[in-house]
């Protein structure tokens, strides 16, 4: 029986926001009807031939909560006798689409861990962004949510919005942190190919803050949620004591997961693979019996090292160079000695009793180490 993570991706929305390039589409009930029944064929099909338990599970989307909740109910139905003991299963919640009976049916079947995503805090952002709520019914909902039992709750923040000022994002921060909740995660505005937004920037109609500005941005927010308890333990992820986000850490120890639905990603065996992102691709290939995968690639060792270094540096705990050594059969101090020297030499990296980390100044320049890792 191997261990691992499991993703599942639900593709809907009630609308899409300007600045979204996800895999994610606003449907009919039909379409949604058709999506899940090949998803659980999907999960049926791993499940018949492979030994797989799932000590975490991921519903992110999409908005896995707009879908009405015996979609999610027939789900997990499938995957209850998989699930490992003390699993995590966490779903991404847009506030908005959920309300006290679907929080309760979340709860009762199993989903222990929400993740809901607030971005800002003041309405005219969230109206910027074209996000479907406003804080009045975020607040509404996270109070259901925490009287429907759910005790971890995680909210998503972005900062280096149009038009946000430094004190804008500073009163997102500081009033997520004093909510009922144990994990926010941080993210910094990238304006991507093909969303409204990136037409406005290329018009000049985007109001970005500066790069400096950016940057403060994000000092100050490690400052604050370290000041309130919330821990950094990853370059955008903060938790109290006991609650990071299991299933990211997964990905960023660089362990193996299955990823199910349309678009989603898998790291198995040494393999990729991803699946088709055409929801009627995806439903035509499982409606045929065959994986919906659409490539895959396998990894070899020096390239699976070089992930787990750029994926495990994210991390506060840093490289546990004993560990590496072990899992790879190498010496990383010998392997990487010039990239090592190099970047110690210009602050980017720190090593301590074993452990290398990023430092302040690493984090803002990460790329640059991770590029001089590949070489
Ligand atoms: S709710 Fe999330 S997935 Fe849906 S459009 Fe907005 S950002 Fe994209």
């Amino acid at each position: 029986m191997k261990e691992i993570g499991l993703y599942i991706h639900i593709p809907f929305c009630k609308q899409k926001c300007l600045y979204c390039d996800f895999n994610s589409y606003v449907c009919s009930d039909a379409q949604v009807d058709s999506y899940i029944e090949a998803l659980i064929k999907e999960i049926r099909m791993y499940n018949n031939e492979h030994q797989f338990k799932y000590k975490t599970i991921y519903i992110g989307g999409g908005t896995p909560t707009f879908i009405h909740y015996r979609h999610i109910e027939a789900i997990m139905q499938e995957l209850r006798p998989y699930i490992a003991e003390n699993a995590e299963i966490s779903m991404e919640c847009n506030p908005g689409t959920v309300n006290s009976e679907s929080l309760r049916a979340y709860r009762a079947m199993g989903i222990n861990r929400l993740s809901m995503g607030l971005q800002a805090w003041q309405p005219e952002l969230q109206k910027r962004l074209g996000r479907i709520h406003d804080t009045v019914q975020f607040m509404e909902n996270l109070q259901e949510a925490v009287k429907a039992g759910f005790e971890n709750i995680s909210l998503d923040l972005m900062f280096a919005l149009p038009d946000q000022s430094l004190e804008m994002w500073l009163e997102t921060v500081e009033n997520a942190a004093s909510l009922p909740i144990k994990h926010i995660s941080c993210y910094s505005l990238k304006v991507e190919e093909g969303t409204p937004f990136y037409k406005l920037y290329q018009e000049n109609k985007l109001n970005l803050p500066e790069d400096e500005l950016d940057r403060e941005m994000y000092h100050k927010a490690v400052e604050l949620l370290e000041g309130k308890g919330f821990l950094q333990y990853e370059i955008s992820n903060f938790a109290l004591p006991g609650y990071e986000c299991r299933h990211n850490l997964i990905y960023w120890l660089n362990r193996e997961y299955l990823g199910v639905g349309a678009g989603s990603h898998s790291k198995l065996d040494n393999i990729r693979f991803n699946n088709f992102k055409s929801l009627n691709t995806y439903i035509e290939a499982i409606n045929n019996e065959a994986y919906p995968i659409e490539e895959k690639i396998s990894i070899d060792k020096k390239e699976d090292m070089w992930e787990t270094i750029i994926l495990t540096l994210r991390l506060n705990r840093g490289l546990d160079i004993a560990e590496f050594n072990r899992r790879y059969d190498e010496d990383f101090e010998e392997l990487y000695k010039g990239a090592l020297q190099k970047l110690t030499r210009e602050g980017l990296l720190a090593l301590d009793s074993g452990k290398l980390r990023l430092t302040s100044l690493g984090m803002d320049l990460s790329n640059t180490v991770f590029i001089e890792f590949m070489d």
